[in-house]
């Protein structure tokens, strides 16, 4: 298992930041070179003087609340509730301007602490109203957070249900399951992911799902409190009731969206609250069965990324198949001098991520 400083140093190894110049003919922010060392970006930069395809913004765990600053559980990293809005803000309004297809926010917009002050409609109205005042279409995962404050028919029936905006008109893959898919542009397929099907926080108490969940969690987790980890290392960690994980249902489904996918010889990006790579992130932010989906992504050549939310401090891997596993910093512990926020531009032999803040640059060739 490397460590997680060993997985910064390789994210920041493979990348540089580039001066972003505005290109007059597209409207599409073109990577430029800047004075640094010679890598693979200055490279692909040369070669890149086509337009994108298109390009998308992601953001990562925003967590607002109108509270004052604080701490996160293990009191190691504060938290700017309030002001995770003005980083959205800067987000949008730089989306604006580079005029993005889509954006995909991968879960946690408010923080559960908004449920225990009934503030909960309210912060949500306020995220979406800044997510409003952008022009394209938002996309929505949901993580451990949104369970907090809305059980899941009201979620499904609010806003962040964001399944109808498919431009494919593909619907979710089951009405209690938030999964769904679509293509942004001809000869790419993005899949959202629902990763708290199986958990204990996002399925009511009498059901299946969660007596499913609350047994696996006591097979592996002796603590009262089941948010504490079992171990104070290793894979055992991600046992753990704020993390969850994907039904046989949900991966028979993507196996099938894959190979159509595949026959169609498509690039597909999948995108889930929780990262399913150990390489990706800490361990107690993975997935329950991540090996489970780790397979069925491997099993396919049309996908090329897998990008995930809910470890703030973000993470980066490429595994054996060449699949891009990233994971990206929150915006709750970002400093509001700083940025956390990135946008993709894909192109028909990769796909750049240009980052901000926190969020680092990177090339994303395809497999
Ligand atoms: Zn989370």
């Amino acid at each position: 298992m490397r460590c997680k400083f060993l997985k910064k140093l390789d994210k920041r190894s493979q990348t540089h930041r580039p001066l972003a110049l505005k290109c007059s003919q597209t409207g599409f922010d073109h990577l430029s070179l800047d004075a640094g060392p010679s890598t693979d970006l200055r490279r692909t930069a040369m070669e890149d003087r086509a337009p994108p395809v298109f390009a998308f913004g992601v953001i990562a765990d925003i967590q607002y609340a109108d509270i004052e600053d604080g701490l996160n559980y293990l009191r190691t990293r504060k938290r700017f509730y309030r002001n995770s809005l003005q980083l959205l803000r800067n987000a949008t309004r730089r989306w604006e301007e580079q005029h993005v297809m889509c954006v995909l926010q991968l879960g946690d917009i408010i923080d559960g602490f908004n449920k225990s002050r009934s503030a909960s409609e309210q912060a949500l109205d306020t995220v979406i109203g800044e997510f409003d005042k952008i022009s394209v279409d938002v996309h929505h995962a949901w993580g451990n957070h949104e369970f907090y404050n809305f059980c899941r028919e009201t979620l499904l029936a609010s806003p962040l249900n964001s399944a109808a905006k498919a431009r494919s008109g593909s619907d979710l893959l089951a009405d209690d399951i938030y999964a769904y898919e679509f293509s942004p542009a001809p000869g790419f397929r993005f899949v959202l992911l629902d990763a708290y099907d199986i958990s204990m926080i996002g399925r009511d108490e009498s059901s299946e799902k969660h007596k499913r969940s609350l047994k696996l969690l006591q097979e592996h987790n002796n603590n009262p409190d089941l948010n504490q980890p079992p171990v104070f290392g290793g894979l055992e960690q991600r046992f753990v009731k704020f993390n969850g994980g994907f039904s046989q249902e949900q991966l028979l489904w993507l196996d099938e969206v894959l190979t159509l996918a595949d026959q169609k010889q498509e690039r597909v990006t999948v995108f889930s609250h929780l990262p399913v790579h150990p390489y990706a992130t800490d361990p107690i932010c993975l997935a329950w069965n991540y090996d489970a989906m780790r397979s069925v992504l491997r099993s396919h050549k049309s996908v090329v990324c897998f990008m995930a939310g809910h470890d703030h401090d973000g993470g980066y891997y490429i595994d054996g198949s060449g699949v891009h596993h990233i994971t990206l910093e929150g915006v709750i512990e970002t400093r509001p001098d700083s940025n956390a926020f990135g946008t993709v531009y894909v192109y028909e032999d990769q796909m750049v991520l240009k980052g901000n803040g926190r969020i680092s640059d990177m090339v994303l060739k395809y497999p």
